[in-house]
């Protein structure tokens, strides 16, 4: 199959050329005659697999093809995404396959003064890359309207809601007409969104590339049980040991990226960070200076790196585990990208059981244990598997020491990921669903 039996137009079969891609992933070749068909589309897909395409190139077709010129102040498609630094990435795809065609783009997210995004939106724009905040704040100003908006895309969804977003997204689904094409694209599709799909979309073509939650299977994981307060110890040990060259590092919190920066700063070595407090230029420079590998070291919180297409990314360490277990599956996503394989580690304390037991769930594997010689924790990290079973084995009474044993070490459990039959998961992380005011919708 090729991007012109897909029915692909001139300009974007020349412009997917240039940058390298040959065939249709397999979520491209589904979603691109259907959205090009005017369909409603609900698509699950893997980090990786090309959705941004899927969605992006079919809808620069129908903007060519369809539809009046854009009229001031107004947008004919919307591309929401949960963050800032998705936005512009997503921003960065869609002007590049757009190269060759007389369309318009824009990206407008906060933290970024609003003024010159006013100026911009004047003349209109074909199509806007927004997240939730901003773009209603544009429209309450008056820069933005809506009224001529032919297709809504949601990128990330799962995302959106799990930021919080549920009440921005009820806002916008009442400030956008009736009769549109709507697209849904998550990388992982709980029930909730299943939900918000049926109040948003009209009888949507429902796309699953990749079973359910299933974690990129081009990415060897593992997991490092570490007390927690070793834990930066144990990372520049394991960094020094496995000579990496760029990891993305992921940290639960905002103190906890800027503390992890600090120590590998203090030691000589190249790292940043980004999270959510740090202005929108400082973030872009850090994963720009990262991208181009002048940065050896980037520490992430969740928000900060969704979505971030990293060419190459040979290693992604989880410092913390995630407390959403869906996350594990979006932070490994970020290497083993467009064919290439990858590693992720995650350096696991005791607290954190629940979350391990929580994502092999999820994941429907149990991850491989690696005890580190010389970290091995105090506070054992209970056996888990994919069941959600969290093995506390009772204590042992203590055995009286004798003398040239030399002190026997824990090794925990080594298990590989094929030894546990699959399990469905029954917990799912608790989400807010929007409540939309949903009258009857027209038909198209
Ligand atoms: P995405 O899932 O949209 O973030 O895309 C992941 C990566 O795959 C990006 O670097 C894209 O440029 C690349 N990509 C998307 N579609 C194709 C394709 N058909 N052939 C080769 N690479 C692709």
């Amino acid at each position: 199959m090729t991007f012109a039996t897909l029915g692909l137009i001139e300009p974007l079969q020349r412009a997917l050329e240039t940058l390298g891609y040959q065939t249709p992933t397999p979520v491209q070749a589904q979603a691109i005659p259907a959205v090009l068909a005017g369909r409603d589309l609900m698509a699950a897909a893997q980090t990786g697999t090309g959705k941004t395409a899927a969605f992006a190139v079919p809808l620069l077709q129908l903007l060519t093809m369809e539809g009046p010129k854009v009229a001031a102040n107004s947008a004919r498609a919307l591309i929401l995404c949960p963050t800032r630094e998705l936005a512009e990435q997503v921003h960065a795809s869609v002007a590049e396959y757009a190269q060759h065609l007389p369309l318009t783009t824009y990206a407008v997210y906060g933290g970024v003064s609003i003024n010159p995004q006013m100026m911009k939106l004047r003349k209109g724009v074909d199509i806007l890359v927004a997240t939730p905040g901003r773009l209603i704040d544009l429209f309450r100003q008056n820069a933005l309207k809506l009224n001529q908006l032919q297709t809504l895309v949601l990128d990330e969804a799962d995302r959106m809601l799990d930021l919080g977003f549920s009440e921005e997204l009820a806002n916008i689904y009442r400030m956008l007409p009736k009769k549109r094409q709507t697209l849904l694209f998550s990388a992982t599709f709980s029930d909730d969104i299943r939900t918000l799909a049926g109040q948003m979309l009209n009888d949507p073509l429902s796309i699953e590339v990749s079973p359910r939650n299933v974690a990129a299977n081009t990415v060897k994981q593992w997991v490092v049980p570490v007390d927690k307060k070793r834990k930066p110890e144990l990372f520049v040990h394991l960094m020094r040991k496995g000579r990496w060259k760029q990891v993305l590092v992921f940290a639960k919190t905002r103190n906890g990226v800027d503390a992890l920066v600090d120590k590998l700063q203090g030691l000589g070595i190249n790292a940043d960070g980004i999270h959510g407090d740090k202005p929108q230029a400082t973030r872009q420079r850090a994963l720009d200076r990262f991208k181009s590998s002048d940065v050896q070291i980037l520490v992430a919180t969740d928000v900060a790196a969704r979505g971030l297409d990293i060419e190459d990314l040979p290693l992604v360490v989880n410092f913390d585990l995630p407390i959403v277990a869906e996350d594990y599956i979006h932070r490994i996503g970020r290497t083993g990208r467009a064919g290439n394989t990858g590693e992720a580690i995650s350096l696991v304390c005791a607290d954190e059981v629940n979350m391990l037991s929580a994502i092999e769930m999820l994941t429907r594997q149990t991850l491989t244990r690696k005890m580190e010689p010389d970290f091995e924790p105090e506070h054992r990290v209970p056996d888990t598997d994919a069941s959600g079973q969290v093995v506390k084995k009772p204590k042992k009474p203590k055995k009286p020491k004798t003398s040239g044993g030399g002190g026997k070490r824990n090794l925990g459990k080594w298990v590989d990921s094929g030894e546990v039959a699959p399990a469905e998961p029954s917990i799912k992380p608790v989400r807010k669903v929007p409540v939309f005011n949903t009258g009857p919708r027209k038909k198209k």
